[in-house]
């Protein structure tokens, strides 16, 4: 019996049954952001080259599976998938496979059963291997950019160490977590990859391991960032690049950014801009950075509802953005505190999120004082916030030492 022309005949409905699981699977949570086609990827290859090999005349040819499953590997790596969502997706692909061949299988002889099962089996297993074998070669290259990143921010931290600021002290506290776990992921990795004979496979891990590198090293990454901007600030050498900027294209950038991460938590998000003036002039990037924050922050600390921006002209010379959520809200003693530097306001492991850095509301807000604007923030703990930045329609570049006064 041929059954590597029935897995032809029924490519598609193996393909359609697949993505389906996979998108069902409450386990893979890679494919919430990424659409069908995306998901689908390079699993027709992957099957056409498993029929290949299932068909008589072409017994030996697993050099067309290992082609197709490195391109998949590599597409799953760009695409954030966890090797624990890889495994789970292959295991669906086993179990579509054998329910759609189940009929032809039964009626087959037993020993054309057997050896059908085998070769399947056989087959994705290799497909799984070669994999992930591609999956942590992305991932490597992506371990080693990390590593320049860190090295160029770590030579400005360097320079700010040596000016000396009194926020480094906490900065140096919160780096030591994620950064022994970086050296100790990493040292594990690379003694353990050594030490692999090469016919052993990356088990799972590995993969785990190098996982938790990239995950220390994005945090870390983000932190120095941010504590970068706040002594950039607080060292008076921040500076405007004014142009004159189309605010509805500005938004619509942010929300792009951020609408998946809001759909990702069920939350509507929903943008009032009729009133918006049409041109401002503002820095655009500090303008974006400024709404991202806002924008995630509501994101983050709201499990159920919506967030609402609205944008209006409010005189001649002013102009305003407001984030409303409907999220846990902020205690009344807390809401002075939240632009202070590392201030958090909430406590409980599940509020927090794992890549806050109790830093974004007192870059925000010194951005805003730069821009020569004022954010304002109402809140009602249960039952949410509304984060309120009046702008001026023309923002002026002078230097932040001269908006505070400083010599
Ligand atoms: P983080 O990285 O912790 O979000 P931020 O400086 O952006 O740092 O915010 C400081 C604190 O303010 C947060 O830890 C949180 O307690 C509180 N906060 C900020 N935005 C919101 C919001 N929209 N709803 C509830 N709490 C918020």
């Amino acid at each position: 019996m041929d059954f590597s022309q029935t897995l032809i005949e029924k490519n598609d409905a193996i393909i359609d049954r697949w993505v389906e699981a996979v998108y069902q699977d409450q386990q893979i949570e890679a494919t919430q952001e990424l659409t069908f086609k995306a998901v689908r990827d390079s699993l027709p290859r992957v099957l056409n080259a498993l029929a290949t090999v299932l068909s008589e005349s072409a017994k030996s040819d697993l050099q067309t599976v290992v082609d197709a499953s490195l391109e998949h590997g590599r597409i799953r790596a760009e695409q954030g998938f966890e090797p624990a969502e890889i495994a789970r997706e292959y295991r669906l692909l086993r179990f579509v496979i054998f329910s759609l061949l189940e009929e032809d299988l039964i009626q087959a002889s037993p020993v054309e059963m057997l050896r059908a099962v085998r070769l399947i089996d056989t087959v994705i297993d290799e497909a799984i291997a070669r994999c992930f074998s591609s999956y942590t070669y992305g991932r490597l290259e992506e371990v080693k950019q990390l590593q320049n990143q860190l090295r160029l921010t770590n030579q400005e931290l360097t320079r700010l160490v040596r000016a000396s600021k009194d926020s480094l002290s906490h900065l140096a506290h919160e780096l030591k977590t994620p950064l022994t776990s970086i050296i100790g992921y990493a040292d594990l990795f690379l003694r353990q990859h050594r030490q692999q004979q090469p016919e052993i496979k990356d088990s799972h891990q590995n993969l785990e391991s190098i996982e938790r590198v990239l995950k220390s090293g994005r945090l870390i990454l983000h932190l120095i960032n941010d504590t970068l901007e706040i002594s950039r600030y607080d060292a008076g050498t921040m500076r405007l690049q004014p142009t004159l900027s189309n605010v509805r294209g500005l938004i619509n950038s942010v929300v792009e950014i951020v609408e998946p991460l809001a759909r990702a938590k069920e939350l509507a998000l929903i943008v009032n801009c009729e009133s918006a003036p049409d041109q401002v002039i503002t820095d655009p990037l500090r303008f974006q950075q400024i709404l991202t924050n806002l924008l995630s922050n509501a994101i983050r600390y709201t499990e159920s509802g919506s967030v609402t921006l609205d944008c209006w002209q409010v005189s001649q010379q002013q102009w305003v953005i407001s984030v409303t959520d409907t999220g846990i809200g902020i205690p009344l003693d807390a809401q002075t505190e939240i632009f202070q530097p590392y201030f958090r306001a909430v406590t409980e492991q599940k509020d927090l999120g794992s890549d806050g850095t109790g830093l974004g509301l007192a870059i925000v807000s010194r951005l805003v004082q730069l821009m020569q604007g004022e954010i304002k923030v109402v809140s009602q703990p249960g039952e949410g916030s509304t984060f309120t930045v009046l702008l001026p329609l023309e923002a002026i570049a002078h230097e932040n030492n001269q908006v505070n006064g400083r010599k």
